[in-house]
């Protein structure tokens, strides 16, 4: 641990101790126990079967589809499946919740324990203990800002398969918990299990903070409900640490509670006190057998299993030598992985039996043109890589031009913002505009020799020790063949007739 992540109070120094609960809802069409579609956005109570709205002598059926986005998860975060789990009644009151009690899975989850490598600032990665991964439905939505007077119930959502991702108290700062809650993010998505939207709930964290002396036992913690944007998880923690040391270094304590954070004061609110699970009364629920499922179907999914971020990262790496930054920025969203690797497979230098280091320059320069050019003109226009108007096969066309030397790198930049507004593959753009690099040494030294006779003067000082002239005589060829004129032929021919 770095001394940056330790806090520093009035009385010395305090280490910040951090787990998450993250609430995952489940990518599938239908809820956890009804047929009820969970598309969003859709018009209040359009959505609810008669089980989602609690009617008697309504059962729930289990959806084997959700089931196995559960275990699938739990393969992606290195976890143990438990073949044998079991649903059970959390029982509480609430207007959004019909039945009067959640399902969820209090005593034996789907999935135990694993674990998700979070990159760090320096480079350097830390291992983030997972605790658990269980299944539970999710309530209704109370809306109480329409009228003045009535407060309303939407059940769309009631009845919708979550994940809870449990984490071990393992984070140390606010920077760490939002590595963790982004690499999970990037891990769900990947597995298509959940879109990780946070605006929309679909992903959802409670953050329980702590503070202690470096080294003694664990303080008491407050666990912050439903934070819904990383940023806000950033302020609610630094909101949160300040005020437990200001308590203890007053001699108070700080409470086991639930608290709520407010975005507009940027600061955190008590919600009510901590309940037990005995303050739940949970049970086995009667309606549900416990969950039993074969080696077989978690192999299936194994194999089945896409690449995973970190074994991308490591590849891209690896085996293309690409530097871990630009590695990290490539594997950060599926969609722009796999852009890039459809680059890769249409680049030239992919498909002919080339060296090692030839591939490895085409990638590092597709990288390059990706994490620069490209997500620079997609924040410009505010495109996702899905919508954007230049194909990983264009990309790979302008890439192997600039490669095989047709265009400087320079004019390229010119022919990608063309590529950009009119959909043309770089080919045909250059062909038609004429941009192609003079490497022809005739016609370089025609426009050198031209350009050497206008500023007779200048070649004088330059002979005279005026060494640094030499770049604006560069700077007038290039001027004169619009930019087309190639470095490194226009270097050594400079050179030669200078000298
Ligand atoms: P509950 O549902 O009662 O909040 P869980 O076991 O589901 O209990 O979650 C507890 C969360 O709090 C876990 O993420 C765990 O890592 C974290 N946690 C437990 N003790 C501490 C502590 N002293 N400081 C910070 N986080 C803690
Ligand atoms: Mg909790």
């Amino acid at each position: 641990m770095t001394t940056s992540d330790l806090f520093e109070g009035q009385t010395g120094l305090w280490e910040i101790v951090i787990g998450v609960e993250v609430h995952a809802q489940v990518i599938s069409q239908a809820k956890l126990f009804s047929s009820a579609p969970t598309a969003f956005g859709a018009a209040p109570n359009t959505q609810v079967s008669c089980v989602d709205a609690g009617f008697p002598g309504m059962l729930p059926t289990l959806n084997g589809f959700c089931v196995e986005q559960a275990v699938k998860t739990g393969l992606g975060l290195n976890a143990q499946i438990h073949l044998r789990s079991q649903f059970d009644r959390k029982n509480y009151f609430y207007a959004d919740l019909p039945n009067g009690y959640q399902i969820s899975q209090l005593y034996h989850p789907i999935v135990g324990t694993g674990y998700v490598d979070i990159d760090k600032a320096d480079g350097t990665a830390k291992r983030i203990g997972v605790t658990r991964l269980h299944l539970e439905q999710d309530a209704g939505k109370s809306i109480h800002d329409q009228s003045p007077t009535k407060s309303f119930i939407d059940l769309n959502r009631a009845g919708v398969a979550l994940m809870e991702i449990v984490s071990e108290p393992d984070m140390r700062s606010a920077e760490e918990v939002m590595a963790y809650i982004r690499k999970l993010r990037t891990i769900l998505r990947y597995l298509e299990t959940c879109d990780g939207n946070m605006e929309e709930g679909s992903m959802r964290a409670d953050v329980n903070v702590s503070v202690r002396r470096p080294g003694e036992a664990l303080g008491t913690r407050a666990e912050i409900k439903n934070v819904n944007s990383v940023r806000y998880i950033g302020q609610a923690i630094a909101y949160e640490v300040d005020r437990q040391v200001t308590l203890i270094e007053n001699g108070q304590k700080v409470v086991q509670e639930t608290r709520l954070f407010d975005a507009q004061k940027g600061e955190t609110r008590s919600m009510r006190g901590k309940e037990d699970a005995h303050d739940y009364r949970y049970f086995p629920d009667p309606d549900l057998p416990p969950l039993v499922i074969g080696q077989d179907l978690v192999e299936r999914i194994r194999s089945q299993m896409p690449e995973l971020p970190d074994a991308k990262k490591k590849r891209l790496i690896h085996d293309l030598s690409l530097a871990p930054y630009d590695a990290d920025v490539i594997v950060a969203e599926r969609e722009t992985a796999d852009f890039f690797e459809e680059t890769l497979t249409c680049l030239k230098a992919f498909q002919e039996n080339k060296a090692e280091n030839e591939k490895a320059a085409a990638a590092k320069l597709a990288a390059n043109w990706l994490t620069g050019d490209f997500f620079a003109a997609l924040n410009r226009s505010g495109l996702s890589i899905i919508q954007s108007p230049i194909s990983a096969a264009h990309l790979a066309e302008l890439v192997d031009l600039i490669l095989t030397n047709v265009i400087s790198g320079r004019i390229a930049k010119d022919v990608f913002l063309e590529m950009w507004d009119s959909t043309h593959p770089p080919t045909r753009i250059v062909e038609t505009k004429g941009l192609q690099q003079i490497t022809d040494t005739g016609a370089l030294e025609a426009s050198i020799n031209q350009i050497l006779a206008q500023n007779a003067d200048k070649v004088a000082e330059y002979r005279s020790g005026k060494d640094k002239l030499f770049g604006f005589f560069v700077g007038q060829v290039m001027k004169a063949t619009g930019g087309k004129a190639n470095p490194a032929a226009l270097n050594e021919l400079l050179l030669k007739k200078l000298n």
